[in-house]
């Protein structure tokens, strides 16, 4: 079989999250910076078909994609560090393989046969892996494989690894398999043996590591590196440490040092070149020489978890570094927050963003929140449940309409502000439903977003089913919140902004999906600006 794209495969052992996603996203990031056209895929072994129905206890953030897939926060990270857009084929599920699977076998399509995980399941794991390769666009296709190896969900993912690395022949398909390399303390020493059994794991499958990615939190000595070669039947080179680092963005340089993306490279039969990480490593200068530092309180219901909101946390450290400043972010809890608290909580921010969400728990303290910072002057963001919260507020105790309300929080009240758009109300079913995706919106002119980017139609990206009520659109706006940003073919309200305010602005949509390091989003960058300013302002009033 001949091939003109290469296939990295990516297995974890041993442990759960160590990175993976950001293995794979640098190592992609080092080929890129060569001149290979690269993209990355996750192939998650959970039954879901997507994780749009999952909570972010379960799952982290739902990452959401310009054609309104709904998929894996790694995906995030894949377009944080290529600058390139993923899709629904970049995200699959054995959730999506067996129902595709499934729809063919009712359509006939294996008529005769009894449809088995050996061949149907598989083949259908390789055709979605080679999707992206076969559409001519890359070079290279990197494949992330959710999970453990040794997991009995994996398994049909790590047998169609075996045929794909068969099918493809030498120098086509190779197999990176991180693991951990754990520290006992008591013995004072870093320990091969569990790397050793989960590479033997794999071996059980049939599939053989071409390099092994070693996370630890120690200098690996080059005697372990050969111990490890010799055990693992990989070459002492291609033995790569992952030391601990202090910001995700370090690990391509990491990796470089290493000399993964060489080891890669020399392994597919493709020249390797020095990478040219310009931009990147200024990125990283402006990021690590901040000039001052702002802290700003991110309102959330899961703001006890890491990955709930890591795209937002992610646009900080990349406006963060656009305005050379060092984004102190604040996590606050919205259940928690009252009209009692809220000055205690809130008054030393320099600017407060209230995240999206689903569902009444904790909405209370977002609206506080608003109310506080609206009266402040304190700038502030609001995406999407957080701008559905500002305009209630603004109802609340601007327009004196007491009951204003979302319908999702009380679908029987007297001001629906907020509402279920007229798409939704025939929807029954909850996967993938929303309204997802990339649309349109027209900034109106001497607005603050159309200051921000500089342009009056942009393409964002949203995830919801409520939408600012246009019935109270003139009232709202006579009050002094305008409506600045508009879906051109519905008249969906996508942006509010208080003009008299500081700095007032919230979005229906999810701005921190489309930052990278490449292209800061203009959004954050402004807000972040915002909040410099304003601390500076404060501190000259004091
Ligand atoms: N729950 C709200 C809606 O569905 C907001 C969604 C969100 O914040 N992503 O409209």
């Amino acid at each position: 079989m001949t091939t003109t794209t290469k296939y990295i495969f990516v297995t974890g052992g041993v442990t759960s999250s160590l990175g993976k996603g950001i293995i794979a996203a640098s190592l992609a990031k080092l080929l890129q910076a060569q001149g290979y056209r690269t993209t990355i895929q996750k192939l998650d072994p959970y039954i879901n078909v997507d994780p749009g129905t999952m909570n972010p206890y379960e799952h982290g953030e739902c990452y959401v994609t310009d054609d309104g897939a709904e998929t894996d926060l790694d995906l995030g990270h894949y377009e944080r560090f290529l600058n390139v857009p993923t899709s629904q084929s970049n995200n699959v599920t054995t959730g999506r393989i067996y129902q595709s699977v499934i729809d063919k076998e009712r359509r006939g399509e294996f008529l005769g046969k009894t449809v088995q995980v050996i061949p149907h399941i598989t083949d259908e794991i390789k055709s979605r892996v080679q999707l992206l390769g076969k559409s001519g666009d890359y070079d290279i296709v990197i494949t992330e494989i959710g999970g453990t190896v040794g997991d009995i969900e994996s398994l049909p993912y790590i047998e169609a690894v075996r045929q794909l690395k068969w099918d493809l022949g030498e120098h086509n398909a190779i197999v990176i398999h991180l693991t951990l390399v754990p520290y006992l303390s008591a013995a004072g020493e870093l320990k091969t043996k569990p790397t050793q059994h989960s590479v033997k794991t794999l071996m059980e499958s049939g599939v053989m590591a071409d390099i092994l990615v070693c996370r630890t939190e120690h200098e690996l000595p080059m005697e372990l590196r050969r111990k490890l070669a010799l055990f693992c039947n990989v070459r002492e080179e291609a033995v790569i440490q992952s030391i601990d680092a202090s910001t995700i963005y370090d690990v391509p340089n990491l990796m470089l040092e290493q000399g993964l993306d060489k080891v890669v490279l020399k392994k597919l039969d493709l020249q390797s070149d020095a990478p040219d990480l310009t931009q990147w490593n200024q990125f990283l200068k402006r990021l690590k020489n901040p000039k001052s530092e702002v802290t700003i309180g991110l309102i959330g219901k899961y703001v006890e978890l890491q990955d709930s909101y890591k795209s937002i946390l992610e646009s900080f450290i990349h406006a963060g570094a656009e305005n050379e400043v060092k984004v102190n972010v604040q996590p606050i809890h919205s259940e928690y927050l009252t009209v009692d608290n809220a000055a205690k909580e809130l008054a030393h921010l320099d600017g407060v963003l209230v995240a999206p969400g689903f569902g009444e728990r904790g909405v209370d303290g977002k609206i506080e929140a608003v109310k506080f910072v609206r009266e402040n002057n304190i700038p502030f963001l609001g995406i999407c449940l957080g701008m559905q919260m500002a305009v209630i507020e603004y109802a609340r105790n601007v327009l004196g309409l007491k009951n204003a309300n979302s319908t999702e929080m009380n679908p029987h009240t007297s001001d629906p502000v907020i509402d279920l758009m007229e798409s939704q109300k025939e929807v029954t079913e909850k996967g993938g439903t929303m309204r997802l995706g990339a649309w349109a919106c027209h900034l109106e002119k001497g607005s603050i977003a159309h200051d921000v980017y500089q342009t009056t139609e942009i393409f964002e990206r949203h995830r919801h089913r409520y939408e600012f009520n246009n019935a109270y659109k003139k009232q709202i706006e006579d009050a002094g919140m305008k409506a600045t940003g508009l879906n051109p073919d519905t008249g969906l309200v996508e942006i509010v902004e208080i003009p008299s305010h500081n700095w007032f602005v919230g979005v229906q949509y999810h701005p921190e999906y489309k930052s990278t390091v490449a292209n800061p989003h203009p959004l954050f960058v402004a807000f972040v600006k915002a909040a410099v300013k304003f601390k500076k302002a404060k501190t000259v009033s004091v």
